[in-house]
């Protein structure tokens, strides 16, 4: 987010200094272990759908401007027992916004993509316009970008106290103390870090990750798509093997606490991390379900309702805040960076933030 929002603001050519407590991008954070899924269809509301329309457009243009490859347009289905995953509201935005997607069986999913085998009363929804993004190619093409606009970037600086005034804000690092008219504040899982400034109601949770071998005549990317998939057992998301990575597949709904300085327990540390991806695999697809070719662990920062921080801080206008992207923000991350930027400039941004604000926690929040 923090890469992102320096990108624009930059372009914009605005005086921008990029402060990072490691070297983006990097393992410390939530956005490695690439890729991440980008879907339109959303549900909760309508701001999601504008704000995912509005940054696959900016990733294209993010591709064409450094001419790498940052969005594969592999399609999205998503997969469930209906009382678990319903689809009805995601239905209603996709005709509200004219997005392209598909209701599916069971019968009609094991015949477009024999990979998969669902009990008969599920259904899909698929969206072949979403598609799966290279996160750490996104980073370093908004960092680049960024650098190219006139952006200073200081890597391994942690940022450790933030002083307000009404024109002016400091931020003391461990490489000195900065000073600029405006901040924003975007630490991922470690807000808790600059709790004796802000306290936010987010939950930093470890999350692992895994590829698997699998059978690339059913798999590979260019025959398979990204996917997501719920039953009363538990929530998951996944991706065709890319270039013979295998299928690599995650757990949305579980992971175990994480403090903030604390080391990360790496993969394999809790028999769940392999068991329970391999356990959906094996039910629902067979054929991916072979030898661990790769572990991983990674951060969430879960808000209560799963909801996004973009807002002002409620004492301070001068210090933005956007946290707590509770483990689908990727996606939007280049849009975020815009509407932060447009925040700075003092103009009303494109999409409605009221989803996004910090008082519908009302006394969750210290500051
Ligand atoms: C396993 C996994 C799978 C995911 N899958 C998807 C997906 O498919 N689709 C999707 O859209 N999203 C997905 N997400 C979520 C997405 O990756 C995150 O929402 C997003 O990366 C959050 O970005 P961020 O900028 O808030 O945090 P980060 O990327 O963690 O960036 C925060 C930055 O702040 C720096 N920082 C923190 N504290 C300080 C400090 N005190 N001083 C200086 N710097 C500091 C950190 O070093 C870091 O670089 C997934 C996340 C995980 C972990």
């Amino acid at each position: 987010m923090g890469m992102s929002a320096g990108y624009h603001l930059a372009k914009r050519g605005m005086s921008v200094l990029l402060i990072d407590a490691f070297d983006p991008p990097h393992e410390e954070g939530s956005h490695h272990g690439e890729p991440r899924l980008i879907r339109h269809a959303y549900g909760g509301d309508a701001t999601y759908v504008s704000m995912a329309l509005r940054a696959h457009a900016l990733w294209q243009e993010l591709e064409q401007l450094t001419g790498t490859t940052l969005l594969v347009p592999s399609g999205v289905l998503n997969m469930g027992a209906p009382d678990v995953y319903p689809f009805e509201e995601r239905l209603a935005y996709a005709s509200l916004f004219k997005l392209p997607v598909e209701l599916l069986s069971a019968a009609d999913i094991a015949y477009r993509w024999p990979g998969i085998r669902l009990p008969e009363h599920y259904r899909g929804l698929y969206e072949p316009k979403a598609g799966y993004l290279f996160s750490e190619r996104c980073v370093g093409a908004c960092r680049a970008l960024a650098v190219e606009h006139g952006a200073a970037i200081l890597p391994y600086t942690k940022a450790e106290s933030v002083q307000v005034s009404p024109d002016h804000v400091s931020i003391r690092t461990s490489n000195g103390v900065f000073h600029a008219e405006q901040v924003i504040l975007s630490a991922g899982a470690w807000f808790k870090t600059l709790e004796r400034f802000v306290e936010l109601p987010i939950r930093p949770v470890r999350k692992a990750v895994a590829w698997f071998e699998a059978d690339e005549a059913l798999y590979d990317t260019s025959v398979f798509p990204g996917f997501t998939l719920a039953d009363d057992e538990g929530g998951y998301y996944g991706f065709p093997s890319i270039g013979g990575s295998g299928v690599k597949i995650g757990r949305h709904d579980t992971g175990a606490v994480w403090r903030p300085g604390e080391a990360l327990e790496p993969f394999g540390a809790y028999p769940e991390d392999e068991g329970d991806l391999r356990a959906a695999l094996g039910k629902f697809l067979p054929q991916a379900a072979g030898r661990l070719l790769r572990g991983a662990v990674c951060k969430y920062e879960i808000t209560p309702d799963e909801h996004f921080i973009i807002d002002r801080h409620p004492a301070y206008p001068n210090v933005l805040l956007a946290g707590g992207f509770s483990g689908h923000g990727f996606k939007f991350s280049i849009v975020v960076g815009e509407i932060l930027a447009d925040l700075i400039a003092g103009h009303k941004p494109r999409h409605d933030l009221t989803p996004f604000a910090l008082s519908r926690f009302k006394k969750e929040l210290i500051s």
